[in-house]
């Protein structure tokens, strides 16, 4: 927008004709005062400035301008019936453009500078645009590179902690065989095999990720009962955590086509998560129905639960609530990947949750996923 200031009406109103007509949005202030107000409140790429006004004369407004720092970006154009010399007008003002034109105004000189300086105006506001966006993406690749350096870290912590167990218990166990104590060889070889299981699904879920990225994840759709899925499950998780008890509540009869293994993955990971951020209970409820055409599974635990301002980033990579995370081991990667899953059976995901209190991990996909989503 440009700002025209005189003190004679005239000299405004012919001005903003001229302007108007040639698709300029104009202002208009008759005062330096009034001036000064305008700038404070609007922002303009360019301000005309008659010289001779009475109270505030231009070159004072001029003056006064060079102190905002909104202001700094715009040109004026002095208009003086005397011929000043420019090293008074340029007092003061040292940003911006400056030109000077002498009454009485040759219309297509004005016309021609305006357009110049807009022109200025515009490559300048498009430079300033592209400096913040490289300026972003910078301080968002330093961010990205810090998140990964964490995550290795943490990743190699989460990959060597089993390792090192196997290797204890190997050990171990060359020595019960030594021995020949047959029962305590079976209760080291169970235990290195949890802590090989371990391993196996840490490992998948890196592979998981990297195969997200890059769009490798695929997928194999079939008919399956939901029902059949969740009882061998719970059968087999009870065996691994038999402090707890898993408890399906309500039913599906329709068949599902979706892939089955992926599938399971989401619960598992819902029911491992609900058992691990809910120490000192021993209930968990897997809630499943079917609605219009679509199947909900949610798993209910009354554990820690979390605050609502951290529900919304807990299906994000590598997200992980800070207050929990120094005492509870994880990589912040299955309910991404849980997420994805989902997405790419049409569903969607979502959490339900009072901190302290527990919380119902759930989603919802249709009976019949689409075949194949990006
Ligand atoms: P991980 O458990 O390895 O950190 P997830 O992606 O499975 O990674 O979970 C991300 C975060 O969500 C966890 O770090 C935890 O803070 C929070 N979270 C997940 N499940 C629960 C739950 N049942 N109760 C409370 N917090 C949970």
């Amino acid at each position: 927008m440009i700002l025209i200031v005189d003190d004679t009406p005239e000299n405004l109103i012919s001005l903003k004709k001229v302007l108007e007509k040639h698709d300029f949005e104009v202002d208009t202030a008759s005062s330096g005062e009034e001036a000064l107000r305008k700038v404070l409140r609007n922002e303009y790429v360019l301000i005309i400035l008659d010289v001779q006004m009475p109270g505030m004369d231009g070159f004072e407004v001029a003056e006064a301008i060079s102190g905002y720092s909104k202001a700094k970006e715009t040109a004026i154009i002095f208009l003086s019936a005397a011929n000043t010399e420019t090293r008074f007008i340029t007092k003061g003002y040292s940003s911006g453009g400056l030109d000077y034109i002498t009454k009485p105004v040759d219309m297509s000189v004005l016309l021609l500078k305006v357009k110049t300086f807009y022109r200025i105006y515009e490559q300048s506001r498009k430079l300033i645009e592209i400096q913040t966006a490289l300026l972003e993406e910078i301080e968002f690749r330093k961010q990205a590179e810090y998140k990964k350096d964490e995550f290795i870290s943490i990743a190699s912590h989460e990959l060597k902690t089993p390792l090192t167990s196997v290797k204890g218990y190997v050990q171990l166990l060359e020595r019960s065989i030594d021995k020949g104590d047959v029962q305590t060889v079976k209760k080291h070889l169970l235990k290195a095999q949890t802590q090989l299981e371990k391993l196996n699904n840490l490992i998948a879920d890196l592979l998981d990720i990297s195969k997200i990225e890059s769009g490798k994840l695929k997928f194999n759709k079939q008919n399956f009962y939901i029902g059949d899925l969740l009882k061998n499950l719970v059968e087999v998780m009870s065996h691994s955590f038999p402090d707890y008890k898993i408890v399906i509540n309500g039913q599906v009869k329709s068949c599902i086509f979706g892939d089955e293994m992926r599938i399971e993955q989401v619960i598992i990971n819902f029911l491992t998560n609900a058992i691990k951020y809910s120490p000192g209970t021993s209930e968990v409820v897997i809630n499943v129905r079917e609605e219009n055409e679509r199947i909900y599974l949610g798993v209910r635990d009354y554990g820690i639960g979390i605050a609502p301002e951290q529900q919304k980033s807990l299906f994000e990579k590598f997200y992980r609530v800070e207050e929990t995370a120094l005492h509870f081991q994880g990589l912040g990667i299955g309910l991404y990947i849980s997420a994805e899953i989902i997405r790419r059976h049409g569903g969607t995901v979502g959490v339900q949750s009072t901190l302290g209190e527990g919380a119902e991990f759930y989603f919802e996909i249709p009976l019949i996923s689409p075949p194949e989503i990006d």
